[in-house]
């Protein structure tokens, strides 16, 4: 059945993480403030799915078992599953303005989906049963998964097996009759603290001296052995300083976290792949693909709330009615629906792989990515120039209540008359927020990096 986003959070913090931060255990990462407002991200998730006016793109009829299930949980069947799955990433990121992570999940569903299917084929392996059970028991109990595919890597001129130091690539270090153990980290782990599941993945294609390496299963993020060191954004702690007003962004965020794996064992019935090395780059090439299609989705409903933030921004300077402003926004808005436009295409050019899941054109996703490594940057350019130097140089919150310097703040960074100063000074640090603040970090740096750096678009382009 469909969790609540309530059910969600309690079912989160039932689960027993190992979490760290700023050198401490975190004892309850569902109420950290730092923390809380990704968990809150990934509940919007589950609170859209409760409402009737989405459920055409938040649910999905499951072919297995004619249930409604989260679309974060279902296998593409069609190109308008591939298309409904980026107008919904689109929604989601006009409601939170900020990385909603359980993408990540969806988009490792269907690359092991048929990755397993196709190496059982091949090898006689049960790989796609052990997936397909493990499927059923996530849509059942409406669980996010995390996909985690991204090795620390050392040097980068090396293969896995290569390295000075083994682990540096996520390994098997143990064969037993019951499972395997493994062994490694996973980096830049978006949304893994928000997780019930975690799916490990291989990183990069294998040779058949990386046989160890060439490793995918799935454990609950409570496993013993694993533990998470949380990523740092530009102005976290912020968060901890009670204002609402300054961080911008007070009720959404992302969170990355270096997940350990720290001698883990996983059972037989939840390995997906073990050793069959020519299989990891048709899993890489088809999570990477998936991944490359969601920014097609998520950034540009981020980008709708900077687009809009600077609009407002816009009108409250008086500034509205300049042409070049309206240009500007005529720009932004232009880079934004291009993106769009590559991720609806990726999909409606989609195709059934030999399982029946449909994979995107995977040289449209490619391209759809390489203009996400470039076109954020140019919006957030545009942002900053519509908003002025105000969204960097305005006084603190503490400030503005302050009774003796609050009425000068009122008096001299006001705007337009009949908007107050207060709502001036939101939408400014809204916009601080998405450009150099928490938010940057996945409409930023995350939109040059994630899903894989532009340079593995462009060895897929040139494929
Ligand atoms: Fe989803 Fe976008 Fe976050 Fe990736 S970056 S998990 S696609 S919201
Ligand atoms: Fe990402």
């Amino acid at each position: 059945a469909l969790m609540t986003g309530e059910q969600y959070i309690e079912s989160i913090r039932k689960m027993n993480m190992q979490v760290y931060m700023f050198g401490k255990k975190v004892d309850c990462p569902v109420d950290d403030p730092i923390l809380r407002p990704s968990l809150n991200s990934v509940r919007m998730t589950y609170d859209l799915a409760q409402m009737p006016e989405y459920q055409d793109l938040m649910t999905a009829i499951s072919p297995e078992t004619g249930k409604v299930i989260n679309r974060f949980t279902h296998i593409h069947r069609s190109t308008g599953d591939l298309v409904k799955k980026v107008k919904m990433q689109r929604l989601l990121g006009q409601k939170t303005a900020a990385c909603f992570q359980r993408c990540v999940g969806m988009d490792a569903f269907n690359a092991v989906y048929s990755t397993t299917y196709e190496t059982d084929k091949k090898y006689g392996t049960h790989y796609h049963d052990n997936f397909v059970k493990f499927m059923l028991y996530v849509q059942e109990h409406d669980l996010t998964v995390d996909g985690a595919m991204t090795d620390p890597k050392g040097d980068r001129s090396k293969a896995p097996h290569e390295q000075a130091d083994p682990d540096i690539f996520l390994r098997v270090v143990e064969r037993r009759p019951d499972g395997i153990v493994v062994r490694g980290a996973k980096a830049h782990q978006t949304g893994v603290l928000n997780s019930h599941e975690v799916i490990v993945m291989p990183t990069i294609s294998m040779k058949p001296k990386d046989k160890d390496y060439a490793v995918s299963f799935a454990v609950p993020m409570d496993t013993p052995g694993i533990y998470m060191i949380i990523g740092r954004q530009s102005c976290d702690t912020r968060k901890t300083e009670g204002s609402e007003m300054d961080v911008g962004n007070a009720e959404f965020g992302g969170v990355e976290a270096l997940t350990v794996f720290d001698d883990v064992f996983v059972p037989n019935d939840r390995i997906f792949q073990n050793g069959e090395t020519e299989f990891s780059g048709m899993m890489v090439e088809r999570f990477a693909g998936y991944h490359r299609q969601s920014y097609g989705g998520c950034k540009v409903g981020v980008g709708d709330v900077l687009i809009g933030a600077a609009a407002v921004a816009a009108d409250y300077n008086g500034a509205a009615k300049a042409s070049h402003v309206k240009d500007k926004l005529i720009e932004m808005t232009h880079l934004n629906e291009t993106l769009y436009c590559c991720g609806i295409a990726c999909s409606a050019e989609g195709h059934p792989t030999e399982s029946g899941a449909y994979l995107i054109d995977l040289l449209l996703a490619n391209v759809c990515k390489q203009n996400v490594t470039r076109f954020p940057y140019e919006i957030v350019r545009l942002a900053e120039d519509i908003a002025g130097g105000l969204m960097v140089t305005a006084p603190s919150e503490a400030d503005f209540r302050d009774p003796k310097l609050g009425p000068v703040i009122e008096k001299y960074l006001k705007g337009v008359n009949g908007v107050s100063t207060e709502n001036r000074l939101r939408i400014l640090r809204l916009i601080e927020n998405l450009a150099l603040g928490t938010a940057a970090v996945g409409y930023r740096t995350e939109s040059m990096h994630g899903a894989g750096s532009p340079q593995a678009q462009r060895i897929m382009t040139a494929r």
